[in-house]
């Protein structure tokens, strides 16, 4: 039955169709990255600023070799110790790759997912597939194949693997000469890319001056009611109020509490945020959103930076 919808879709793609598909840290809406115009219908089906780059994904490391040009052999040891895996790394690009997946610039995101159906599909589709998260631009992230149908009802097809295990978007790294520069954070933390770099490397906060990444607005996966950060349990909430807190509490009065997690474990807190998030959007007797801050370290940073963009836009600033 999977083999068979994973065919389909690989059909798709093939054909120049945009596609849905799971991945280890959230769906995807993916088209062949080397057509250009299958690659315009991401950009319209997500309503996607044309300058809002696109992550590839591959299943081998032949797609690395012909995706990029010019990179050191350190920084593919580096690439090949994370891969697959949730780190995307920005090098520079081959002349194979359409400038519409780049936004223009002259490197390439690339990403192996460590996820058996999006493997599959890479390797049934015969392309690497270019594919930016699977919401409406700015909106929720989705972490299962419902979120997708809530958003983007009109893709080609909608690849349903389950809820994905991470929960949020890669981390992304790109190398300027001999600095790495953290993009995004994600589940790979400073710290485990830190003790991964070739030797000479070192790890930089994001510059972002030259790089153009959406990812690093101060508004995005923004809920479609108000979202409000919280450090302290606030004594009272408004009538119709959610609450999403992180470790197992008895619980204030509000119209419904979730839980991400029982015991404020951050991987299981970032596999839910955005399905957490979603919940509460749809449901219908939620008016605002309350959710617990977590701490800013390891994976911790990661999360933070999900929920300041998601609220940012209610914060007043
Ligand atoms: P999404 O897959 O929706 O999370 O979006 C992909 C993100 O990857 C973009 O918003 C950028 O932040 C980042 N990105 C992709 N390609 C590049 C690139 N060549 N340079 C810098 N950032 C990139
Ligand atoms: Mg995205």
């Amino acid at each position: 039955m999977q083999t068979n919808s994973i065919q389909k879709a690989a059909h798709i793609i093939a054909g120049g169709g945009v596609v849905a598909f799971p991945t280890e840290t959230v769906y995807g809406l993916g088209a062949n990255a080397l057509n250009p115009v299958a690659v315009a219908r991401i950009f319209e089906l997500k309503e996607r600023p044309s300058f809002d780059p696109l992550i590839v994904h591959i299943d081998t490391f032949d797609w690395f070799a012909k995706l990029t040009k010019n990179i050191p052999p350190e920084i593919i040891r580096f690439a090949k110790h994370f891969m697959p895996g949730p780190l995307t790394i920005v090098l520079e690009k081959s002349e194979i790759v359409p400038h519409i997946v780049t936004s223009g610039l002259n490197t390439v995101g690339i990403r192996m997912p460590n996820n058996a159906i999006a493997q599959e599909l890479i390797r049934l589709s015969g392309c690497p597939i270019a594919a930016p998260s699977a919401n409406k631009f700015g909106q929720l992230s989705p972490s299962s194949a419902a979120h997708v149908r809530k958003q983007l009802p009109d893709a080609d097809y909608i690849l349903d693997g389950g809820s994905t295990q991470v929960g949020i978007e890669s981390t992304i790294v790109a190398f300027h000469g001999k600095e790495c520069i953290l993009l995004r954070p994600g589940i790979i933390t400073p710290e485990e890319i830190a003790l991964h770099l070739p030797e000479g490397y070192t790890l930089v906060a994001k510059k972002t001056e030259s790089i153009v990444a959406p990812g690093l607005l101060q508004s995005h996966y923004s809920p479609k009611k108000p979202l409000f950060i919280f450090e302290k349990l606030p004594k009272s909430f408004p009538a119709k109020s959610g609450l999403i807190v992180h470790q197992a509490i008895e619980a204030p009065k509000v119209e419904r509490c979730i839980f991400t997690s029982q015991t404020e474990n951050y991987t299981e807190v970032a596999a839910h945020l955005f399905s957490s998030l979603h919940a509460m959007e749809d449901d219908k007797n939620i008016e605002q959103i309350y959710i617990q801050a977590v701490a800013e370290s390891g994976l911790g940073v990661a999360i933070m930076d999900r929920m300041k963009k998601a609220a940012f836009q209610y914060s007043g600033q």
